[in-house]
């Protein structure tokens, strides 16, 4: 890597006839630092980013095999961007992290704009860390639905974040922040503490049904995740065969590994193991069928606009033959329409889960959902909505169960 930055600079230096020196320095495991003399010029500047961004695209050989590596570059200029070597080198850092947000491979100089998000995310960062240290954090529950008979299969557990200014912040938002702070650890077990006790006191009246939470990569990676579910299960009573972890896909494929030494623990205590948002990222077809989950959740990307687009028809088809090939129940995630359910319900998709149904609720409202004439109801008033002139309970391949 080293000698691909300097060859680079020195290529430059010969092509521009110029004597003035690049330092090049290794600053952290993966990220190094260029200091670029004698140019202020932003277009300049970013015309040689590019380049080097293409240097380093070029497959390095490593003991006769290929290994591709991606970059994101990030530009601070002097005297406009900072006046120290710390002040230029937090703002480059602010910069390279914009750069990786608009997708990698890419670069991008500090601007204002960058300044400004930076100074509000710091902000959020502190904010969170408040609300979970106060326990401000609340949990919403979506159903998910049995495709064969529109039976009540489970509820996941969402996390939400009420903020006191702000309103509500996206998990997408908050989750993330709180996975490179460290926090979400701290997420997921107060989510899971909760979930546990209002779907544990739900369950108590008779309803049987499988309560999913979200893990985080730290959570599955951490030694100590399957001892601190086996306490709580424990101290609560909650069966275990009814709790069902959720890990994404990108986590499960990152350090299978380790991963499958937790679901191997979290297995043996009984607890049912799902891979989350399949389909959105890469995938080991090898590593999936090794990997001991008991459900595959579709991701929602893949449903949305499904029913106009035959590449999405072909790769949802393909993912729910594969998933019921290799042993597994299926999850459709995101479904909003009725022609979206019947579709994935016709190629045997196990269970559904979307707004079609019901979005996230609170506890309280998650009770009375949980009635099958209530149920009931809202199939109807969607396939009204939805223009079907067929009543819920005459579909062929959904029906919603009588009460
Ligand atoms: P997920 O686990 O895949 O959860 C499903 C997401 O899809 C939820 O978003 C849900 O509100 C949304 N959704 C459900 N049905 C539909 C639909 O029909 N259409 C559309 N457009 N969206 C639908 P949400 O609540 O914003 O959560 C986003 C992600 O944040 C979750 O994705 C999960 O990865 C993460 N997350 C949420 N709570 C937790 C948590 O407690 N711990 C961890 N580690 N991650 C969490
Ligand atoms: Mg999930
Ligand atoms: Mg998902």
């Amino acid at each position: 890597m080293s000698e691909r930055l300097s060859g680079f600079f020195a290529d430059v230096a010969a092509k521009q006839q110029r004597t003035d020196n690049v330092t090049i320095a290794r600053v952290g495991g993966d990220e190094f630092v260029m200091v670029i003399p004698n140019e202020q010029d932003p277009e300049r500047l970013g015309k040689l980013a590019k380049d080097l961004l293409e240097k380093l695209c070029v497959p390095f050989e490593i003991n006769g095999s290929h290994v591709n590596i991606g970059a994101s570059i990030g530009i601070t200029v002097f005297p406009n961007d900072g006046k120290t070597y710390e002040e230029l080198l937090i703002n480059a850092d602010l910069a390279m992290y914009a750069a990786k947000e608009r997708g990698r491979n890419t670069f991008a100089l500090f601007t204002a704009e960058i300044a400004e998000s930076a100074k509000t995310r710091l902000a959020l960062e502190h904010d969170l860390k408040n609300a979970v240290r106060t326990k401000q954090l609340s949990v919403q529950y979506q159903p998910t639905i049995c495709c064969k008979d529109g039976s009540i299969r489970g509820v996941e557990a969402l996390a939400r974040w009420q903020h006191p200014t702000l309103g509500n912040i996206s998990p997408e938002r908050f989750i993330s922040i709180a996975e490179e702070t460290g926090l979400v650890r701290e997420i997921d077990r107060l989510v899971l503490q909760k979930a546990i006790e209002d779907i544990g006191g739900l369950m108590k009246s008779d309803l049987d049904i499988v309560l999913a939470v979200n893990i985080s990569a730290a959570g599955i990676e951490d030694p100590f995740l399957v001892g601190e579910i086996a306490e709580l299960i424990e101290v609560t009573g909650f069966d275990p065969t009814r709790l069902e972890l959720e890990i994404t896909e990108s986590v499960a494929m990152r350090d299978p590994d380790s991963v499958c030494k937790s679901i191997t623990g979290l297995r043996k205590l009984g607890i049912r193991l799902a891979i989350d948002d399949f389909g959105a990222g890469y995938s080991n077809l090898a590593t999936l069928a090794r990997l001991p989950f008991d459900t595959v959740k579709l991701d929602r990307s893949l449903v949305s606009g499904l029913a106009s687009d035959r590449e999405k028809q072909t790769i949802v088809k393909l993912g729910l033959t594969l998933a019921s090939e290799l042993g597994f129940e299926t999850v459709v995630e995101g479904i909003e329409k009725l022609e979206e359910l019947e579709f994935v319900a016709t190629f045997g998709a196990t269970f559904a889960q979307g707004f079609l149904f019901s979005p996230p609720v609170p506890v309280g409202e998650l009770s009375t959902l949980l009635q099958p004439a209530r149920l009931r109801e809202i199939a109807r008033a969607a396939l009204k909505k939805h223009g079907s002139k067929a009543a819920p309970v005459a579909h062929p391949t959904v029906r919603v169960a009588n009460g």
